[in-house]
């Protein structure tokens, strides 16, 4: 069962963007496990709300969805190889040895600072990555897991991030003295402007080792091609996109990584053709099939179902088969498959058909 994240944070489901920040601010503050009467539990419960709704895409999510979505199972690494068609690499480069700086996402960092005078240490929120995948129309009515190859920075597997050689000695970084950060001076025209920046020598960890990692060479982290499986919901619509917490570019000297957003692109079929959670096909039948009344075969997803068209069926009309169509992406049931009916005129006579056709205009 999810939770309620409007609920959380005292505000109703159309509540603006504004609203949401001024709720959180409140619930932030109310709750921060700094002050007295703080709730950990609360605090971390308004923060998981507030991450959900300011953000309009994963807002959109949870509000269609009733939650925002984990990765199907956890990503594997994988080196090199068979990577195809995702290149994020002009997304926060991981430079060796230098400091950089995420600059994205991480709403909720701008209120802590305010709020607490930029006391919070520590990184950034890693960037989102957005991805697209492409499935077919079958996909849509049973739903899908893609595994997807995403190109991004994680943690190194061989220091888990520290930047130190398994055993090596711990020391304080002598450079920053621990901060993470210096402070960089500029003159400018309107004066010196103190700026800080990330400590080059410890990546901004405060901490350097007698040894550094001999795989990530110290820095902590590195990129490369990271599998993930996503789990496609049935029912879901051509451009719509599922937010994956935490699979993003992994987060600054742990602070949280940023989300993989895949926006999902469904094939065309030749078939069928959706229609809200409706399929629409048609089906050609004869004159005499018209006149006369006929079942036959008509071909929905699940399958061929007999379909009965009544005796004077005119071109144009549309019957119903009830529940065949699209998987409703919120609570149950499915849309209905229509059939058009198109009645065919005969292009070429035999001698046969010909003499009955023409007794049939002396009758009428
Ligand atoms: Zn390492
Ligand atoms: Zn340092």
């Amino acid at each position: 069962m999810s939770k309620d994240f409007y609920e959380i944070l005292g505000v109703s489901k159309d509540a603006s963007d504004a609203e949401i920040k001024k709720a959180y601010r409140k619930m932030a503050h109310k709750y921060h496990p700094d002050k007295d009467g703080g709730d950990e539990a609360k605090f971390k419960e308004v923060n998981e709300a507030y991450q959900t709704l300011s953000d309009s895409t994963k807002r959109a999510q949870y509000d269609q969805f009733g939650q925002t979505f984990n990765g199907a199972t956890g990503g594997s690494s994988t080196s090199g190889g068979g990577f195809g068609g995702f290149d994020f690499s002009n997304f926060g480069q991981a430079t060796g040895g230098q400091g950089f700086e995420f600059n994205f996402g991480g709403g909720a960092e701008d209120i802590f600072s305010e709020m607490f005078g930029g006391g919070r240490r520590g990184g950034r929120r890693g960037r989102d990555i957005q991805v697209d995948v492409e499935i077919d129309f079958f996909e849509v009515i049973k739903g899908t897991i893609k595994e997807i190859s995403v190109y991004k920075s994680v943690e190194c597997s061989r220091c888990n991030g520290t930047g130190g050689e398994p055993g090596a000695k711990e020391e304080t970084c002598k450079t920053c003295g621990g901060s993470g950060h210096v402070q960089k001076t500029m003159q400018t025209i309107l004066g010196t402007i103190a700026q800080q920046i990330v400590c080059n020598d410890c990546n901004g960890k405060g901490k350097t080792f007698d040894k550094k990692c001999s795989k990530c060479k110290g820095v902590g982290h590195y990129r490369e091609e990271v599998k993930e499986s996503v789990d496609i919901p049935a029912g879901i619509n051509d451009g719509q996109s599922i937010a994956i917490s935490g699979k993003g570019e992994i987060g600054q000297n742990g602070a949280p990584a940023g989300d993989l957003i895949v926006t999902v692109h469904v094939k065309s079929d030749n078939r069928f053709v959706r229609d809200g959670y409706d399929i629409r096909t048609t089906s050609h039948i004869n004159f005499a099939q018209a006149a006369l009344g006929d079942k036959i075969d008509v071909e929905t997803v699940d399958g061929i179902v007999k379909m009965k068209v009544p005796a004077g069926t005119q071109s144009g009309e549309i019957y119903k088969i009830r529940g065949k169509g699209v998987p409703k992406l919120r609570g149950i049931g499915r849309g209905d498959h229509l059939v058009e009916i198109i009645v065919d005129v005969p292009t070429k006579l035999s001698r046969k058909e010909r003499k009955i056709i023409e007794q049939l205009k002396d009758l009428q």
